[in-house]
């Protein structure tokens, strides 16, 4: 299989969840192993910040890349996007410190790069391999990669809430599947964390428009994309969490109330076992 990058560059705007930030991002087509990259444009020296495991300076409720100053927060929803259509290289210059929250899902992103289409290139992909089980856990989370020969993910969410409780979904994970079961999904929280998150500095960009909102007796969206979108929520975080090891993983990976914080953990772990050449848990296929 070979690598790809996007046709023609995309453009989007908006406003950052967390941050709400007013945001332009403009995604670039890029040369074969470049990889998934950063740039700061509003930054007097435009720095390359890498999408990738070594970049990661918090992974509390969202992911963030680079440095206190340098900052690129919650680039889950875009990663997932890129690890999703199987996207290998391209390059996101932003104007400020979070991409738009858009719709709260990876929809726009997906249907704006499938509307460029995306463009073969002549180098093959390389995949990671998982030969023994890898995991990560902490109190009552789970996660578990385990050896496959496609990339599956099985997620369960558990919540102490009476709207939400137990979501189980599980899928292959390719371009097809992606699009019509996964990107679609939408972030969500709870109304009774809204005023701690924004005492956190999140959630500023947060509303109705890009968030299912669970209230103490009910949804306060007017419908739900899918019965068990929040599920499907976390599996997308979790695609693009894991795609911060810059290949894809063929793997099954088993989540159980997991987050970003031990997604991050277990990409960490995954990646320590690769840099390390003498392990026998994974290995690269197509070096
Ligand atoms: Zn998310």
């Amino acid at each position: 299989m070979k690598q790809k990058t996007l046709k023609k560059e995309i453009y989007v705007s908006g406003t950052g969840l967390h941050t709400g930030s007013k945001i332009s991002i403009k995604i670039l087509p890029a040369k074969v192993n470049t990889g998934i990259r950063f740039k700061r444009i509003d930054k007097l020296k435009h720095e390359i910040i890498n999408g990738n495991i070594d970049s990661v300076i918090n992974s509390k409720r969202e992911v963030t890349l680079g440095r206190a100053d340098m900052a690129i927060h919650t680039v889950e929803h875009l990663l997932a996007a890129f690890s999703g259509l199987e996207i290998d290289n391209a390059i996101i210059e932003m104007d400020a410190d979070e991409p738009p929250v858009v719709d709260g899902s990876s929809r726009l992103f997906v249907d704006l790069l499938m509307e460029v289409g995306l463009e073969e290139q002549d180098q093959n992909r390389k995949f990671i391999i998982v030969d023994e089980p890898i995991w990560a856990s902490s109190d009552d989370r789970y996660l578990v990669a385990l050896p496959s020969d496609e990339m599956k993910i099985s997620f369960t969410i558990d919540f102490a809430h009476p709207v939400i409780k137990t979501q189980y979904a599980s899928f292959k994970i390719n371009p097809e599947i992606f699009r019509k079961e996964i990107a679609s999904a939408r972030t969500f929280g709870f109304l009774n964390e809204v005023s701690e998150l924004r005492k956190n500095d999140l959630a500023h960009g947060g509303s109705l428009e890009n968030a299912i909102v669970i209230g103490d007796t009910g949804i306060l969206n007017d419908s739900l994309r899918f019965e068990n979108e929040c599920v499907r929520h976390k599996i997308l975080d979790l695609i693009g969490d894991l795609y911060l090891l810059e290949k894809p993983i063929l793997a099954h990976i088993i989540a159980i109330k997991s987050g970003h914080s031990l997604n991050i953990e277990l990409v960490r772990k995954i990646k320590n076992f690769i840099n390390d050449n003498k392990n026998n848990k994974v290995h690269i296929k197509g070096d």
